[in-house]
């Protein structure tokens, strides 16, 4: 790839971590395969990716009222589950209690993370670029995650939306992550893979963005770089 940009100017990277560096939808499922293994959930759901789709569907619709703020954190863990289970008739709090804390439990002890991760983080760190996270996603989770798949010693500095008090695509929080690690945006870059939380969000508080699109989904936004592997940092950066 021709370097058509002075990619000089970037000092600061900071990076998605789910979908972009975990692979959620991998590690997802297999902790709902536990799940669905340990909670007999077979005498409910039709089969496993039944399970999963009405999971997702609810999770997705919740998580957005989450980053809103119009929801608590330990409502959501246990209400993805209440509304899965409702969806065939299940109405029953305790047993969705149980399932909500098993999945914050056993998901971030999974490690699939996306193919040239490591490869890219070393290339990154070696050519002096600062990599910082910032995530959405809960801290005692994020964390656990990352020290999981020895994360921890490529990132200076894990900025949550807990933390930041707002989340992506809120300009708050993008603006909190250049302050508390003392960076101009000018020489910021954002990596992420969901067009709105990390792209837009990024771009409206005034950093340039890397959109990580590994299916190639088509779209019309305006990017500052789009690649399909991570692989690719290294050939940008
Ligand atoms: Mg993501």
């Amino acid at each position: 790839m021709e370097k058509k940009y002075n990619m000089k100017k970037y000092k600061h990277i900071f990076f998605d971590l789910d979908r972009t560096i975990w692979d959620f939808d991998e590690n997802s499922k297999e902790t709902l395969r536990e799940i669905y293994n340990k909670y007999q959930l077979s005498n409910h759901f039709i089969d496993f990716i039944q399970f999963c789709n009405t999971y997702h569907a609810n999770n997705d619709k919740l998580w957005t009222e989450y980053r809103e703020g119009k929801l608590k954190k330990e409502v959501l863990i246990s209400l993805r589950f209440y509304n899965t289970l409702l969806e065939v008739n299940v109405k029953n709090q305790k047993l969705a209690h149980l399932i909500g804390n098993d999945y914050v439990k056993i998901s971030p002890t999974k490690k699939n993370v996306f193919p040239y991760t490591y490869g890219a983080l070393n290339y990154l760190k070696e050519k002096k670029y600062k990599l910082y996270i910032i995530t959405n996603g809960f801290n005692e989770v994020q964390f656990v995650k990352m020290k999981n798949c020895n994360l921890n010693t490529y990132f200076s500095r894990v900025i949550t939306g807990e933390n930041a008090g707002s989340y992506k695509p809120n300009s708050k929080i993008f603006h909190f992550a250049l302050s508390s690690v003392h960076a101009k945006k000018s020489e910021s870059i954002m990596i992420g893979d969901d067009l709105e939380v990390d792209i837009q969000g990024a771009s409206d508080a005034g950093i340039d963005q890397v959109y990580f699109n590994p299916d190639n989904i088509p779209h019309n936004g305006e990017i500052t770089f789009e690649i399909s592997s991570l692989k690719e940092l290294m050939e940008i950066f």
